[in-house]
């Protein structure tokens, strides 16, 4: 083999980049002797990590993941996978589920951007639908189209919440992809979350009910801080996977019922 040969080689040696923070740990598998050991640590974001994730760099997704593989069939499950907290990850089972070390594909991400607030927006009207049949009030209508705004914008703002917030998430270095990955799917519980809070909240409105329509709101931030939590703990695995993801929500949706309480004022 000659020289010219050997160092093309040496080029083309995959680097083993931390999967949260991109850090190539080749020097601390360089140091390897005799073994290779099974888990690790990355020294820069403090990652727990095994090390079948970081020299694995074509990892494949798993067979379900639209992100992967596309096809319909595929979107559909991934769509109906994530409105639910632990659908998408799951820790230590990276095989079956989304996991840091899968290629992002933003394209693909895009769609599911677009289904999501399709999805939400058509549950929405649905459940505007449901509310003008069953009052014959335009009114109501105005009070439920002002809960699915709060159930929208809290969805944005959360994430919004993540970027400016998102103190752990600096911590540890997450690359912003995993972030966009993570936002992307929040979107599709965000738009169910919020139809339904609304559809409680309006049906609370009609009875006098006060403690139905605090329930109402108290849906979407309940189910995204659920959803936000499990993403931080097997996704993004964070420390402190909890109190990051409620500080997201409470402060996302404050913001959405402000504003929506604002507008409320405005209108009526
Ligand atoms: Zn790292």
């Amino acid at each position: 083999m000659d020289a010219q040969r050997v160092l093309a080689d040496a080029d083309d040696r995959p680097p083993a980049l931390c999967p949260r923070c991109g850090y190539d740990l080749v020097g601390e598998v360089m140091r390897w002797q005799g073994a290779c050991p099974l888990d690790g640590r990355c020294s820069e974001c403090g990652l727990e990590l095994r090390w079948a994730e970081v020299l694995d760099r074509e990892q494949r997704h798993p067979a379900w993941s639209y992100e992967g593989h596309g096809g319909a069939g595929r979107l559909v499950w991934t769509v109906c996978r994530g409105a639910v907290p632990c659908g998408l990850w799951r820790r230590g089972r990276e095989g079956r589920y989304l996991g840091m070390g899968h290629a992002v594909d933003r394209q693909r991400l895009w769609v599911v951007l677009t289904v999501g607030v399709v999805l939400g927006l058509g549950v929405g009207a649905g459940a505007l639908g449901w509310v003008r049949v069953s009052t014959g009030g335009w009114r109501s209508g105005v009070v439920a189209a002002l809960g699915l705004a709060y159930g929208g914008m809290g969805t944005v703002l959360t994430m919004a919440a993540g970027l400016i917030f998102g103190e752990s998430l600096a911590r540890v270095r997450v690359r912003w992809e995993h972030f966009w990955r993570c936002a992307t799917y929040s979107v599709i519980p965000g738009g169910l979350l919020g139809a339904v809070g609304a559809v409680v909240s309006h049906e609370g409105a009609q009875a006098s009910a006060d403690a139905w329509v605090l329930a109402g709101l108290g849906v979407a931030p309940t189910g995204m801080a659920l959803w936000w939590w499990r993403a931080m703990a097997d996704y993004v695995r964070v420390e402190r996977p909890l109190p990051t993801a409620a500080a997201m929500v409470v402060v996302g949706y404050l913001a959405a019922f402000t504003a929506a309480f604002v507008t409320a004022l405005r209108v009526g």
